[in-house]
């Protein structure tokens, strides 16, 4: 079966794929709790002949899908999560919810499990097609959004016997992954004082508000004496109350602990543990500490990466129509000058062999078309889950273009974009291009054995080890 071929019969079921993405987008679910996105993917998946195992790792929403048999496994990773707080008008290029406070797909997880879907049916077409060894496996896993889904199913052993693991994810331009990603620690801080009357009887009273108070003081004070690359970032969940004459009994805060290596994090977070317990010393009150989850930095394998790369190149430049370049025009008009100014220099620093002209050009696209160079580490952003897979088994993942120009992920624009046809040609892209590179992965052993050399190289000796403890469950 030759490339040209697969990619045919993949846009055949484009709107099976489309439609599955769109139901999600319109029941979005936070965390573990993706029942009605998750019964998306298993209706699509039954249909295509997968075996599914449902509810792997002790999480509900937590799949396995699988199809072939013998080496190499590939593995897909396939997202379904939304965010609180971003509900959103579809396709309406203004901040409106749909429902006050509720949940919106803002960091286009719909399309990112969907474009994972993409690349497991085309895979196992191949498979079918070829009669060839080669196994695909697609994970479902919830909760990328803060509840380190995979880090669960990593800790459960399921991407142990995978050769190779492929991703992507939406976003405002287009390009190989390069970049790697913070570890990160989700620890909650409990504070349980003495209510009291804040007049009549200050002195029986433990404030457990002043205890939180003083932690992030004591943080603040702490964040000059890490590294720079360490991030400490925190919320109060619970400020004990309404009322200024009661003295609070409890409070919670809820603390991400982020550094490049997740040794590093643990070391910062040990440190953040004993200011919490000095907050409680100070005022009186009892403290717990509950990690909630935690990931490894991603690393990407330049391999794999540089394999997603060429065949992106046979997909891209992506083209749009006039009323696809027209509706993205009213989003890009939302987005601020500042990063328009930073658009045109990514650009320039990109494109170094084009002239002003074209720069300008790509600038002002309300809808990014080029193939951007891979850029290897170059600055790092926020955490994904998608690194402890990648400490386990070669990774490689990429980003392609479905959302507005210069707009950011967690955003209401790319909540209103994610059922338009230029959200969907950037799904079934980015399905495509997984599909190609692991059938390519399949059809050239040296491949995966330079992938996973490269793999050793990096760990010297190092192995994958969950970064918390067997205690710590998945929690809705
Ligand atoms: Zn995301």
């Amino acid at each position: 079966m030759d490339k040209t071929k697969l990619l045919a019969l993949l846009e055949e079921k484009k709107q099976k794929f489309t439609e599955a993405s769109d139901r999600i987008w319109e029941t979005p679910e936070l965390r573990f709790a993706t029942y009605k996105s998750v019964e998306q993917h298993y209706s699509v998946l039954e249909s295509e002949d997968f075996d599914i195992e449902k509810g792997v790792a002790g999480m509900n929403n937590a799949y396995v899908a699988s199809f072939g048999s013998g080496h190499p496994v590939i593995g897909v990773l396939g997202e379904y999560d939304a965010l609180s707080n971003l509900s959103q008008v579809a396709d309406l290029a203004e901040e409106q919810a749909v429902e006050t406070g509720g949940n919106g797909h803002g960091c286009g997880h719909n399309l990112l499990g969907m474009g994972a879907v993409v690349a497991a049916v085309g895979v196992k077409e191949f498979l079918r097609d070829t009669g060839q060894s080669g196994t695909i496996k697609l994970f479902g896993c919830p909760a990328e959004e803060g509840g380190c889904g995979k880090s669960f199913m990593a800790r459960s052993g399921l991407f142990d016997d995978l050769d190779i693991a492929l991703s992507w994810h939406p976003s405002d331009k287009t390009e190989a992954w390069g970049s790697g990603s913070l570890s990160v620690y989700h620890v909650d801080y409990q504070f349980k004082g003495q209510a009291a009357h804040a007049a009549g009887a200050p002195e029986l009273g433990r404030s457990a508000l002043d205890a939180a108070e003083l932690m992030n003081v004591g943080v603040q004070y702490l964040r000059e004496h890490i590294i720079d690359e360490a991030r400490i970032h925190y919320a109060y969940k619970d400020a004990g109350g309404h009322s200024p004459n009661v003295v609070q009994s409890s409070s919670r805060l809820f603390y991400y602990v982020r550094a490049p290596e997740i040794e590093q994090a643990k070391a910062i977070l040990e440190r953040v543990n004993r200011v919490a317990e000095g907050a409680a010393l100070m005022t009186d009150t009892e403290l717990n500490i509950h990690v909630h989850s935690a990931c490894y930095n991603y690393i990407p394998n330049k391999t794999v990466t540089y394999n997603l790369q060429e065949n992106l190149e046979l997909l891209t430049p992506l083209s749009f129509s006039e009323a696809e370049i027209a509706y993205e025009q009213a989003f890009f008009d939302t987005v601020s000058e500042q990063v328009k100014a930073n658009i045109y220099e990514s650009i320039r620093h990109s494109f170094p062999e084009l002239d002003s002209d074209q720069w300008t050009k790509l600038a002002q696209e309300p809808v990014s078309t080029p193939l951007y160079p891979i850029e290897f580490f170059g600055k790092t952003i926020g955490s994904t889950d998608v690194g402890d897979v990648s400490w386990i088994v070669p990774t490689g993942q990429v980003f392609v273009a479905c959302e507005p120009h210069g707009t950011p992920p967690h955003s209401w624009q790319w909540v209103a974009n994610g059922k338009s046809s230029v959200a969907h040609k950037g799904m079934m892209t980015a399905g495509k291009t997984l599909a190609l590179s692991a059938i390519d992965l399949i059809e050239n052993p040296e491949l995966v054995e330079k992938a996973k050399q490269e793999h050793l190289d990096f760990l010297q000796g190092r192995s994958y080890v969950c970064a918390f403890s067997d205690d710590v469950m998945p929690d809705e």
